[in-house]
């Protein structure tokens, strides 16, 4: 089925959101499925009627859900808590005791008898016909009836009601609408020469809201990324889901920091910018591999925190959400010059290209394996640093095209089903591409070009029809088959 929609109206806002790991589809997208669900039983008046709630879970959400945290995600959801806000302590909480829970509160309010193995039920060999990740929430009431709603959860922590289609702000009109990288282009060429995308998204964005409220945010976004790095690069522990993956950011940003290191995120940044001096014999002093190991180290830390349930911003996914930070560190604190301005302006282009992929092809792993996921977040993230470092409207679409040139055909083949290997190194190549591609058009020809990134965007998309459904998030195939783990969740 065609699941793609090109007209829609996406806000950056939209395509960076602040959550909770380890997964968009399988613990964001499901966690608001089930806000939405308490929500229409507040507005049918039966919140107070129910007796019981049954979460039935289908295809990839069935599959991989234990491992991705989709029960836990859906029982915090129907519990009212939101994961923009929900405190780490109460997701922890919810993924040690919930499968001894004998009451659910909904909302927070009405308590409801639950029993995990009776009312989440894991359809592993049944796939709903719309979208592999498909889910159902039932609610029986006092009076007898039952409420039933079926969600999609199409990827990057979008969610789609049965019946309501993918197409809600097909109504609102933009300035400047774009429903592929060409449109793109021709806005920033009728705008004048040397309009940057940067100012055709920002005029879009005006539309959602007034000019310093998308500052305030976008810079909150950044925050929330540089807070969620500065966690991952300070913490040891083990990851969940018994694998024993250890930590690695740590490690690696202990070579380059001399420690102890400054309290605090903003600290330690700062001095992180501020020195170059190497911390052991073996680190290195040479600016190639320093910078190499920075933006690894920053990949993995975000990575780290997210395959730890930690609060991360969805970019455009969650098992991707360390490739855009670690390349927007890097400009920020390791490229001189660079400001918040530069920051604003790389976040909109990264946004606004993270769209177009999911309007002509898709960002779910479920339906194009990870070249949805890493793929795209390296062509948004190779977008936004050019931008910021001068390129033109033509050199950033490039960027974002030789950067997901480079990931075609890559699958989706998490071991276990966690968000773990090989997901939170690959983010680390995928930020290294994006530095690369930014490069290559920078110092690059686009009219010389023989493959355009609406070229790339289509052939990401036929390559998703094409490829197996084993390699599509299901754990069935590739690394995941060759080391078959059944993992216990704690
Ligand atoms: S392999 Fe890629 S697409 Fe699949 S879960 Fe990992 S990061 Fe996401």
């Amino acid at each position: 089925m065609d699941t793609r929609y090109p007209q829609q109206r996406i806000s950056v806002f939209d395509i960076f959101k602040i959550g909770v790991g380890p997964s968009s589809s399988h613990t964001m997208g499901p966690w608001r499925a089930a806000e939405r669900f308490v929500r229409a039983l507040v507005l049918e008046r039966a919140l107070e009627l129910v007796q019981s709630v049954r979460v039935d879970l289908y295809g990839s959400l069935a599959r991989t859900g234990v491992g991705h945290g989709t029960d836990v995600a859906v029982a915090l959801g129907l519990t009212g808590e939101d994961p923009q806000t929900v405190e780490r302590d109460a997701v922890d909480q919810m993924r040690k005791g919930l499968r001894s829970l004998k009451h659910l509160a909904l909302a927070g309010e009405f308590s409801v008898g639950f029993e995990y193995t009776r009312d989440i039920r894991f359809h592993h060999h049944q796939a709903l016909e719309y979208h592999p990740n498909g889910m159902s929430i039932s609610a029986d009431l006092s009076d007898g009836t039952t409420i039933t709603q079926t969600y999609y959860s199409i990827g990057g922590g979008f969610v789609i009601q049965q019946g309501e289609g993918d197409r809600p702000e097909a109504s609102i009109t933009l300035p400047y609408p774009v429903d592929q990288a060409g449109d793109i282009l021709r806005h920033t060429q009728a705008s004048g020469p040397g309009t940057p995308i940067s100012h055709i998204v920002r005029r879009n964005e005006l539309v959602f809201d007034p000019e310093d409220r998308i500052d305030e945010r976008l810079l909150q976004i950044f925050r929330v990324m540089r807070d969620c790095t500065y966690a991952g690069l300070t913490t040891q522990r083990p990851l969940p889901g018994g694998l024993n993956v250890p930590r690695r950011a740590h490690r690696l940003a202990a070579t380059l920091l001399p420690q102890p290191w400054p309290e605090g995120a903003e600290r330690f940044f700062t001095a992180l910018a501020d020195t170059a001096a190497p911390t052991t014999d073996a680190a290195p002093t040479d600016g190639f591999e320093r910078t190499l190991r920075w933006v690894s180290a920053f990949a993995l830390a975000v990575n780290e925190e997210n395959a730890d349930f930690g609060r991360v911003v969805t970019a455009p996914t969650n098992g991707a959400a360390g490739v855009v930070p670690a390349v927007l560190l890097y400009y920020r604190y390791l490229i001189p010059n660079a400001d918040d301005e530069g920051v604003v302006r790389f976040l909109l282009t990264a946004g606004e290209l993270g769209s177009v992929f999911k309007k002509g092809a898709t960002i779910s792993a479920a339906q194009g394996g990870c070249q949805a996921e890493i793929g795209v977040s390296s062509a948004m993230a190779a977008a936004g640093l050019t931008e910021v470092l001068g390129g033109s409207a033509e050199q950033v679409l490039m960027a974002a095209e030789i950067a997901m040139e480079h990931h075609l055909g890559l699958t989706c083949d998490p071991i276990g089903g966690l968000v773990q290997i090989p997901c939170i190194e690959r983010n680390t190549m995928g930020a290294v591409k994006a530095i690369t591609a930014a490069n290559l058009a920078l110092t690059g020809d686009p009219s010389a070009a023989r493959v355009t990134l609406d070229d790339v965007v289509e052939a990401m998309w036929q390559t998703a029809q094409d490829m197996h459904h084993k390699y599509k998030e299901t754990s069935e195939g590739g690394l995941a088959a060759r080391i078959p783990i059944n993992v216990i969740e704690c």
